[in-house]
């Protein structure tokens, strides 16, 4: 009979506790599994999976419109928010449920409680108000929206989380941020009719994307309606009678209806006794850890956004896995961050796998670019503006492909699967080997022979207007 109540005590039934949580249960340890919300997590409950189903919804208004060059008469249409809110409320409700069941058919106990650690060994639930032990623990607490406080007024904004379950659509939207959150519900809003600003603090929005994605997902959120101010800074926000005023350090003002801050995230580690059990965290507050999720304490753990090594649903995932493997399984497994492949649901949405040009450039590769921008058939047919891009960054003294960046339609679900290609390390000649299917979009990424040569100016999407190449 073991010393402890438990093998594994997870804290948080998020992406990545659940999957390290049902994989430890299904050896025959005893597993327990505390969550203070919702089974899932963010990516259940207010991330990928609402996200995607709002991206869904929010593309119609364009298709209803190409379908009418296909010959369809749609009609008068109209949009009715609290139909789609509750819809996904009703989806997100049955995913928690299907997490709940699965750690359930696993063998883990879930215990529907806030939990906070208060020794190597112990954990206290804190609404039941007991205490529970356990052999290891893991922490998979995620993160949490980050507001800046020196903004005047900041405490009237929104984060991500109020935006899937808003009581009426505004009709101005303000996001500040241009980062991932940002540009995905900037564009969301936009395609529900919002009147959208995005209010970007840097040159241009997508830090750490290739530049030339970048600057097209700019143009395409600005052709598609959404205001994009970049070096914007917010001083303050004003609450009037009925609106808000957001006011910039450049004294410009924009009012809207509602103010969305998406400005980061924190890791989830404010509160949670880690202190009790001598567990390091970094500057940011995310719990450090060494390639095996292990921590400055020998029994406890952390995977996920908590760790901020990358945040990522597939990532936590991963990461669950391979702890599971390695504590409970006797199989050290580690996790590898290279040519991880990510999507960002714009409209038209980004894939991207691999080095950017510059981040080639700066770790010494002389490199050779390939890119190709057209309009796609559907939209071409339809007479819609609206820009596919594809570019490879390839290493020239040994062919091998550095970087692939998409945009353009199912650009996420293109990416997936070259990144099987760029994980095991193709060159640009094997791409070149592999035979076309056609007529696809992703055709053109097997098809692009042309280096290209840096001209001095690019031609934006319109292919009218020339602008200087960032
Ligand atoms: P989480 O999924 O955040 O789970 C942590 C869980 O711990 C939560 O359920 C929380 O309630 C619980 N918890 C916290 N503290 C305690 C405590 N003390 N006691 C009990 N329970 C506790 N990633 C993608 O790959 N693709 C996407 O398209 C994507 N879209 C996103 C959209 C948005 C709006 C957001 C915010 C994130 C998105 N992400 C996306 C990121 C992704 O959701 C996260 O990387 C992922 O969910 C992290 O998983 P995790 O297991 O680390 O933590
Ligand atoms: P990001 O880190 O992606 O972007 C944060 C943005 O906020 C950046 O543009 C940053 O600017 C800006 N910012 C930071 N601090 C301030 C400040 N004080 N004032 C003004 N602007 C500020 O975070 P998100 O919140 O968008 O998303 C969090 C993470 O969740 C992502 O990094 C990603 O890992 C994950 N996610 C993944 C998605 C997907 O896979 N499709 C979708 C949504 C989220 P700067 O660039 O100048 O630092």
């Amino acid at each position: 009979m073991s010393e402890f109540d438990y093998d594994l005590f997870t804290i948080g039934a998020g992406s990545g506790g659940v999957r390290a949580s049902r994989l430890v249960a299904q050896t025959g340890a005893r597993v327990a599994v505390a969550e203070e919300h919702k089974p899932g997590g963010t990516c259940v409950v207010r991330g990928c999976v609402p996200k995607k189903l709002f991206v869904y919804a929010s593309e119609f208004e364009e298709e209803f419109k190409d379908a009418a060059a296909f010959g369809w008469n749609v009609g008068e249409t109209s949009f009715n928010w609290s139909t789609l809110r509750d819809s996904v409320q009703a989806e997100v409700n049955r995913l928690a449920h299907i997490y709940e069941r699965n750690l359930k058919l696993a063998g883990a106990e879930l215990i529907k409680d806030r939990a906070i650690i208060t020794g190597p060994n112990t954990v206290h639930l804190v609404n039941e108000n007991r205490d529970v032990t356990a052999k290891k623990i893991l922490v998979a607490t995620g993160g949490w929206p980050f507001f800046p406080e020196q903004v005047v007024g900041i405490e009237r904004a929104v984060s991500s989380n109020e935006m899937f379950e808003l009581e009426n659509l505004p009709e101005r939207l303000v996001v500040v941020g241009g980062g991932y959150i940002a540009v995905e519900f900037a564009c969301i809003m936009n395609g529900l009719g919002v009147d959208v600003t995005l209010l970007y603090r840097g040159a241009e929005v997508l830090r750490g994307f290739d530049l030339d994605l970048r600057a097209l997902a700019r143009r395409q959120m600005e052709a598609k309606g959404i205001k994009v101010m970049i070096e914007a800074d917010v001083k303050c926000i004003e609450k009037n009678d009925d609106d808000f005023t957001v006011i910039l350090k450049s004294e410009q003002e924009i009012s809207c209806d509602l103010v969305l801050y998406a400005t980061g995230r924190r890791p989830n580690t404010a509160g949670l006794g880690l202190e009790t059990a001598g567990v390091e965290l970094d500057d940011h507050g995310a719990i450090k850890v060494n390639k095996y999720s292990g921590t400055s304490c020998d029994t406890i753990f952390a995977i996920g956004d908590v760790t901020d090594r990358m945040a990522l649903t597939p990532v936590a995932i991963r990461e669950g896995i391979c702890f599971a493997e390695t504590e409970f399984m006797d199989n050290p497994m580690t996790m590898d961050y290279s040519d991880i492949a990510t999507a960002v649901f714009t409209q038209p949405p980004i894939g991207t796998v691999g080095c950017s040009e510059k981040d080639a450039i700066a770790q010494g590769h002389e490199v050779d670019i390939y890119k190709s921008s057209f309009r796609s058939m559907k939209h071409g047919f339809a007479d819609r503006e609206e820009t596919s891009f594809m570019k490879l960054v390839v290493d020239a003294k040994t062919d091998k492909v550095l970087g692939a960046h998409i945009m353009g339609h199912e650009a996420g679900e293109m990416i997936q699967m070259l990144g099987i290609a760029v994980k095991m390390g193709a060159t640009k000649a094997q791409i070149d080997a592999t035979v076309a299917v056609h007529p696809t979009a992703a055709e053109e990424m097997v098809t692009m022979r042309e280096k290209y040569e840096a001209p001095e100016v690019e031609v934006d999407h319109t292919g009218k207007q020339a602008q200087p190449k960032l």
